[in-house]
């Protein structure tokens, strides 16, 4: 037996020992590493070097302590046939690990690649996901704008105040705006009851439709064209349709947008413009006439006269003298209130007592014309202020509504003067009521047109209300009339205190 050299027993033995410790420990923080990324190459490739190392370990410390054990045993032959194979163990597990390692710069650029891959798609998709971001915030822009241009052509449909229709070719309604729903359905929430309705049942001539079907299938469209459509309530309103045909609307195939506009307060307009032409002929007409006339009644007259002065009072001769010069005088008041109405002179401005103007003609009316059985009130306001007019036409005005009044209450009845200042406006309301026929609402829209009367023949020329307005007018005032058939009426003149203003009097 051979006595070991205890030093380097205990080197080789121990040092082999720890080799082995070494080795599995680094093969646990291999395995470890490799866990926490699996798929690093790097690590994997730490991985199995470890294991070579451990197995390297294990075989040469393994050989080195049972060389040792079998020394100290007296085994020396023993050690001899195992030590070839112990050696072989090793060597193959050291070509192994070198092997393994020469791997190391193909594991070493694989992994920078891959590194490099990782980086770039990470770039990439970084880029992607911004790329997706603006997308995003594109699509919601875009959204937001169509919501935005939806909801004002939305606002225009509904607060439109012509009718606005959408219908399909053949005339059936699809949309209609809420003024095309008042005036087909009677109210805005009729709207839902007329989608599906067909346009016909609301035109006087059913034909209509076809015709404008026909001009929008051969140009695309009509513009103006006049309609009478049905209301609601029966009545006929004629309105200027203009149409045009949508072959894409929005998803429900071609479809016709229709928008009609209510033309008849253009024609009433049209009707009063051709009435006032007419009025301001005959006007002119009559003021010549009656400037023709004038004379020769004046001579009629003057000769009556002369006659009467030659005739005993009460003979049958002077009896119808008088006839003649009652009417030649009838003649007379009519050419004149013509030669007024004619006449456009500009009103005089004189500073005066409103009251006092009314209480001189209430005096001569009473005396002249009145009669005993009519009552005649007044009640003055007194905080109206001295007024710019022109009194003798004012005048004219005031007793002019007053024979009116004198002649709707008969021979009975109350007529009353009210005055009223108002001041936010600085005007005077001068009214005058009877409690006399008042005015049938037929009449009404016409008492102030030239030559309108409801007075027998001669005893009215129709004149007095428009020769009044005129007045009026030229003071930059208004007459105001309420009237209840059988109760009475209430003419108000109302005049500015300040006088006619400029504009006004040009
Ligand atoms: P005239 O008095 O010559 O008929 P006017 O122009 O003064 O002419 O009046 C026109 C018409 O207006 C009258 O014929 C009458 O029908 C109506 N009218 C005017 N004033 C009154 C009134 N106070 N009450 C009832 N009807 C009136």
């Amino acid at each position: 037996m051979t006595v070991p050299f205890w030093p380097l027993f205990a080197v080789d033995v121990g040092g082999s020992l720890a080799m082995i410790a070494l080795s599995f420990l680094c093969l646990g923080t291999a395995t470890h590493l490799r866990r926490a990324d699996p798929e690093s190459l790097l690590r994997i490739y730490l991985f199995w070097v470890c294991v070579g190392l451990a197995g390297f370990s294990l075989s040469r410390a393994a050989g080195h302590i049972a060389r040792q054990g079998l020394l100290l045993a007296g085994r020396e032959d023993l050690w001899a046939a195992l030590r070839p194979y112990s050696s072989a163990v090793n060597t193959l597990l050291f070509v192994a690990l070198a092997a393994v390692t020469l791997f190391f710069e193909r594991v070493w650029k694989a992994t920078e690649r891959i590194a490099r891959d990782r980086l770039a798609l990470r770039r990439a998709r970084a880029e992607l996901l911004e790329v997706n971001r603006e997308l995003e915030r594109l699509a919601g822009d875009r959204a937001r704008a169509l919501a935005f241009s939806e909801r004002q052509y939305r606002r225009i449909f509904e607060v439109a105040r012509d009718p606005i229709l959408v219908l399909d070719p053949e005339g059936t309604i699809r949309e209609i705006n809420p003024a095309g729903a008042k005036l087909l359905g009677g109210g805005e929430e009729a709207a839902d009851r007329l989608r599906g309705a067909p346009l016909v049942r609301f035109l006087a001539r059913p034909g209509a439709w076809r015709e404008i079907g026909a001009a929008i299938e051969r140009r695309g469209f009509v513009q103006n064209v006049e309609l009478e459509l049905r209301r609601a309530d029966g009545v006929l309103l004629p309105v200027l349709a203009s149409a045009v045909r949508d072959r894409e609307s929005g998803g429900e195939g071609a479809a016709v947008h229709l928008i009609a506009r209510d033309i008849e307060e253009r024609r009433r307009l049209q009707e009063q413009m051709a009435q006032a032409d007419r009025l301001a002929s005959i006007g002119q007409l009559s003021a010549g006439v009656a400037h023709e006339i004038n004379n020769p009644l004046g001579v009629i007259l003057g000769y009556t006269q002369l006659l009467l002065r030659g005739e005993a009072p009460g003979s049958e001769r002077h009896r119808d003298l008088k006839t003649i010069e009652k009417h030649v005088r009838h003649c007379k008041a009519i050419v004149e209130d013509l030669l007024k109405f004619a006449r456009r002179s500009e009103p005089k401005q004189e500073k005066v007592d409103i009251h006092r103007t009314i209480e001189e003609v209430l005096h001569f009316f009473g005396q002249n014309a009145a009669g005993g059985r009519i009552r005649l009130e007044s009640d003055f306001d007194r905080r109206i202020p001295e007024v710019v007019v022109d009194e003798k036409k004012i005048k004219q005005v005031l007793l002019n509504l007053l024979m009116n009044a004198r002649h709707a209450v008969g021979g009975e009845g109350t007529i009353r003067v009210v005055t009223r200042w108002l001041e936010e406006e600085g005007k005077l309301a001068v009214a005058v009521e009877d409690d006399g026929c008042g005015i049938e609402d037929k009449d009404l829209p016409h008492i102030f047109d030239p030559f309108f009367t409801t007075k027998p023949t001669g005893e009215g020329t129709g004149l007095g209300l428009s020769v009044s307005y005129g007045i009026v007018r030229r003071h930059g005032g208004e007459i105001r009339v309420e009237s209840r058939p059988g109760k009475g009426s209430v003419f108000t003149v109302v005049l500015p205190a300040a006088g006619a203003p400029p504009e006004e009097e040009t």
